[in-house]
C-alpha cells in the first residue's frame, strides 16, 4: 500500500506559453498508516504533485507507483479510484451544492461496491450528526463541509488519502480539528496520508515525517521532530523562522525574504540561491544533489 514518487518531473504546457517545470524531479514514499506533511510557500508545485498522484496531472518523467502499480490518468479511472482519495482546499467548491450530503457521500460507496455502510455512519466518524445526511451544502460551515468531504473520501475505503491544502479555507479553530481528523481516519484505517500544507505548526501535530518542497523539488525530508528542532536546509529555516510564536516568547516571526521565482525561469544551480543567506559560488551554478537535505552545505565531502 506504499506510494512511491521517483523523480517526478509534472510540465505545464500551454499554447503560447513557456514550459512550465511545476514539479521539478521530485522523489517521495508514503507507506501505510504514515502521514507525511509536504510543505511549502504557494507556487512550489506541492498541488501538482498532488494532482499527479490522483492520476489528475499527466507524469511528464519519473515515475508515480501505488502498491506496486504505476498510477496515470487511465489507470485511476480503472483502478485507483477507490485506493486514492484527495480532499481539496475548497470546501465550498468541492461540494455540489444542489444535492443532499447524504447522496454525495453514496457516491462514494458505490464506487467502493459497497451497499452496507450508511452515509450517516461515515457522518459520525467524521464527527457529524447523522441528521446532517438530509440537508444540502449550503446549511454547514466550512469545517463542516471539510468533514463532509472527507466523510465522501472515506465512503471510497481510500488506502491513500491526500489533503491538497485541506484546512487552509478554514477558520483557525477549525485547522488543527480537521487535520487531526484527517490523521486519525488515515492512521485507523491502515491508510497513508499525504498532508499538504503551507502551515509548519499544524504539520508538526500530525505528520510523522516533513517534506519541505521548494519550486519543484523536496529540499528536505526528515522525522519531523527531527526537522523541527533541527531544520538543516536554509529554506526550512527560513519557514520555520516565519512561524509566530506564542505571546510572551519574545520572538517576532521574520517573513521569508524575497518571492518565489517564477517556475517558468527557475535560478541556476540552487534553486533557492537568490534568496539564501548563505549562499556561496558552488550555489549559482551547480544544483544540489536529491537528498535528504538538498545543500551544498550539507553535502558529504
Ligand atoms: Fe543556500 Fe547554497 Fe544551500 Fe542553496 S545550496 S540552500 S544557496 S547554501
Ligand atoms: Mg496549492
Amino acid at each position: 500500500m506504499t506510494l512511491e514518487i521517483k523523480d517526478l518531473v509534472v510540465e505545464h504546457r500551454s499554447p503560447g506559453r513557456p514550459v512550465v517545470r511545476a514539479v521539478a524531479g521530485a522523489s517521495l514514499t508514503v507507506r501505510p498508516g504514515e502521514v507525511v506533511g509536504l510543505v511549502g510557500e504557494s507556487g512550489c508545485g506541492k498541488s501538482t504533485l498532488a494532482r499527479a498522484v490522483c492520476g489528475l496531472n499527466p507524469v511528464t518523467e519519473g515515475s508515480i507507483t501505488f502498491e506496486g502499480a504505476p498510477v496515470t490518468p487511465l489507470g485511476l479511472r480503472r483502478r485507483t479510484l477507490t485506493g486514492v482519495q484527495m480532499v481539496f482546499q475548497d470546501p465550498y467548491a468541492s461540494l455540489n451544492p444542489r444535492r443532499r450530503v447524504g447522496d454525495q457521500i453514496a457516491d462514494g460507496l458505490r464506487t467502493a461496491r459497497d451497499g452496507e455502510t450508511d452515509p450517516a455512519d461515515l457522518l459520525e466518524r467524521v464527527g457529524l450528526p447523522r441528521e446532517f445526511a438530509g440537508r444540502h451544502p449550503h446549511e454547514f460551515s466550512g469545517g463542516q463541509r471539510q468533514r463532509i468531504a472527507i466523510a465522501r473520501a472515506l465512503a471510497a475505503r481510500p488506502r491513500m488519502l491526500i489533503g491538497d491544502e485541506p484546512i487552509s479555507a478554514l477558520d483557525a479553530s477549525a485547522q488543527a480539528q480537521v487535520a487531526t481528523l484527517m490523521r486519525d481516519l488515515a492512521v485507523d484505517s491502515g491508510a497513508g496520508l499525504l498532508f499538504i500544507s503551507h502551515d509548519l505548526s499544524v504539520v508538526r501535530l500530525i505528520a510523522d515525517r516533513i517534506a519541505v518542497m521548494y519550486l519543484g523539488r523536496i529540499v528536505e525530508i526528515g522525522d519531523t521532530a527531527e526537522v523541527w528542532d533541527n531544520p538543516r536546509h536554509p529554506y526550512t529555516q527560513a519557514l520555520l523562522r516565519a512561524i509566530p510564536q506564542p505571546d510572551g516568547m519574545g520572538v517576532l516571526p521574520e517573513e521569508l525574504p524575497g518571492d518565489v521565482p517564477d517556475p517558468a525561469a527557475p535560478p541556476e544551480g540552487c534553486r533557492f540561491h537568490p534568496r539564501c543567506p548563505f549562499a556561496m559560488d558552488v550555489c549559482r551554478v551547480k544544483e544540489p544533489e536529491p537528498g535528504p537535505v538538498a545543500c551544498w552545505l550539507h553535502e558529504p565531502a
